[in-house]
């Protein structure tokens, strides 16, 4: 048997619990924004594993925070599925992106980088344009860029800080969603990264955990908006998944180590296992799917 029909026979049928392995992350600092490069230990993003069957086949996505994390699955998931990909992230992460790059052009499909800050407006406006422009079109949006800094007491959360966050997860989304509307044909797609702090937030991402219940009500009012237009927008809330998020300031450095242990599978997720739901929400098979927060959580309850 080969490697391959191996890991597809392991996708075939297998138990959650011990897919991968419970993982105990040393404490660890990474500046901001984190890298994968350097995170302990590595996740796996599904560049061995994720096979696809040609459901975004002549696709043209923009996928931001695509170079790492949850965002980088989501690349290479759309890339073996069949579409061509343009991959925002911060100039600092030059080097992840280009290993998504490589992986996604291994596959055979296309892939165009577009490093940037979000958090300017001038950037996120024109992002949309340069993106449709290398792709050829536009029909599918994934805005997975986040900020997410731990700050335990509300007297240490500093203004700065608050626009940031805000301006990174919410207003770039409005911008590059309002962008992608104004070109997008019917049959298109948007998938905002949300989170289950958006219905259980933690003490320390009081900044963070709103802009995700912001994301959650932006995607379900804008999905009716739009649903007549035949342009389908839906989230999708990952819980605790092993990411440089979390060792870039995401956690307290404490709690590294125990990680998603207190999940009901007992063990933070792999980013790969977060792509299925992007795939989905993005494939036409999912056509009656509007406004809908897919949890991705290892069973943590989402209301
Ligand atoms: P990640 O660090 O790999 O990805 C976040 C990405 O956001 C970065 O790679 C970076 O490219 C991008 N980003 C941040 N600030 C930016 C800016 N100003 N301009 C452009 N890009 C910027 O971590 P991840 O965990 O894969 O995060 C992806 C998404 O998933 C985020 O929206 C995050 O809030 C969400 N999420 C993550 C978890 C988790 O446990 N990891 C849980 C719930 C939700
Ligand atoms: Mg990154």
């Amino acid at each position: 048997m080969s490697q391959a029909d191996e890991q597809t026979d392991q996708l075939t049928f297998q138990d959650p619990v011990t897919r991968f392995p419970e993982i105990t992350p040393p404490k660890q600092d990474q500046p901001e924004p984190g890298l994968d490069r350097d995170l302990e230990p590595q996740t796996d993003r599904g560049e061995d594993s994720y096979r696809g069957t040609g459901r975004l086949k002549g696709r043209r996505a923009l996928i931001t925070g695509a170079d790492s994390g949850i965002g980088a699955a989501v690349a290479i998931a759309f890339g073996r599925e069949g579409a061509d990909v343009a991959l925002n992230y911060l100039p600092d992460e030059e080097d992840d992106a280009q290993h998504v790059r490589d992986v996604i052009e291994a596959s055979g499909a296309r892939a165009f980088l577009f490093p940037g800050d979000l958090s300017d407006e001038a950037f996120a406006a024109d992002l949309v344009g340069h993106a449709a422009e290398a792709l050829g079109g536009l029909d599918a949006v994934v805005n997975n860029a986040g900020r997410q800094i731990a700050v335990e007491d509300i007297a240490d959360l500093s203004d700065e800080q608050w626009s940031k966050t805000y301006q990174t997860n919410v207003h770039a989304m409005f911008t590059i969603s309002k962008a992608a509307a104004a070109i997008m044909p019917a049959g298109s797609t948007i998938v905002n990264s949300t989170s289950v702090q958006a219905y259980t937030p933690s003490p320390h991402l009081i900044d963070y955990a709103s802009t995700k219940a912001a994301i959650n009500a932006f995607s379900k009012g804008l999905a009716q908006q739009l649903a007549p237009r035949g342009i389908r927008v839906n989230a999708v809330a990952p819980g605790p998944i092993w990411t440089p998020l979390q060792v870039s300031d995401g956690q307290p450095k404490d709690a590294l180590p125990e990680f998603g242990k207190s999940t009901p599978l007992g063990r933070a997720g792999q980013p790969t296992e977060l792509a299925p739901a992007y795939v989905f929400l993005t494939s036409p098979e999912s056509s009656y799917v509007v406004g809908e927060t897919l949890s991705v959580t290892g069973g943590q309850p989402t209301p």
